[in-house]
């Protein structure tokens, strides 16, 4: 994708993409200033709201007033999560990229533990083992996952956990259409980064709602599924043996 070609002035980028989470963006955006600076290492958040329709935005704009390592990216309309990391990833300035959900399931006191990792790996992957949703939830997600892996000879435990890091230059040679946030470290191994996955705490969502329900993510994730499987089936694989 078309990443910046400039080189990081950043160690980290937090991307997170906001679709309707007011209640929730002041807590979220002072846990992750409770958590980054321990880092030592120069950081960026990157909101990016994806055509809220409640005060997500406002709230934004009034965390921003006062923090200068905060960047609001604004949508026109709700384009989707994967437009939301993309532009998210286009605009982000740090060697390593973190994302996460808006809603504080997943909690900013993990991203540590995945940056242990980078270096040795391209990509860690957060894995939700205790999951705190709904028990329909749950299932459905387990289900998901064992499709996916099944069906895209892959053996991530977890992919729809949001919580992750990427070194940047990950998102290089991949061009990203409507869905495949789901499949990040599947495109990303293709491409042949390394990829890794830590365990990282779950929490209840606490206000607003999830965004995805059976109806709306099942039969539109399932062929995104097989989009990758035929992406995975049919990359070129060659070997030149001799050039004159
Ligand atoms: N999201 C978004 N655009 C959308 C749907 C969701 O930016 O069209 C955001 C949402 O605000 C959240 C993240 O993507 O920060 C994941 O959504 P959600 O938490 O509802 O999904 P779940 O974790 O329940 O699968
Ligand atoms: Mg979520």
């Amino acid at each position: 994708m078309n990443l910046s070609q400039a080189p990081s002035t950043l160690d980290i980028s937090v991307v997170v993409p906001i679709y309707n989470e007011e209640e929730t963006l002041p807590l979220l955006h002072e846990e992750l200033e409770n958590h980054l600076p321990g880092l030592n290492k120069s950081y960026e958040i990157i909101f990016v709201d994806d055509g809220s329709r409640d005060g997500s935005l406002a709230v934004m704009q009034g965390l921003k007033k006062e923090n200068p390592r905060l960047r609001v990216l604004r949508f026109a309309q709700n384009c989707g999560q994967t437009a939301a990391f993309a532009a998210g990833f286009e605009a982000a300035r740090g060697a390593v990229i973190v994302t996460l959900d808006a809603d504080l399931q997943n909690h900013p006191r993990d991203i540590p533990n995945l940056l242990e990792k980078i270096g040795e790996y391209d990509v860690v992957c957060g894995w939700r083992k205790k999951r705190n949703d709904p028990w329909i939830k749950r299932v459905s997600s387990k289900i998901a996952n064992n499709v996916r892996n099944r069906l895209s000879d892959e053996d991530i435990p977890d992919t729809g956990c949001s919580l992750k890091a990427f070194k940047r230059e990950c998102f290089a040679p991949i061009k990203l259409y409507k869905g495949l946030h789901r499949f990040f470290p599947t495109l990303m191994k293709m491409e042949g980064f390394r990829v890794t996955v830590v365990e990282v705490g779950h929490h209840p969502r606490k206000f607003g709602e999830s965004k995805y329900n059976i109806r709306n993510r099942v039969f539109s994730s399932f062929k995104d599924l097989l989009a990758v499987r035929w992406m995975k089936k049919r990359q070129l694989k060659y070997e030149i043996i001799e050039e004159d």
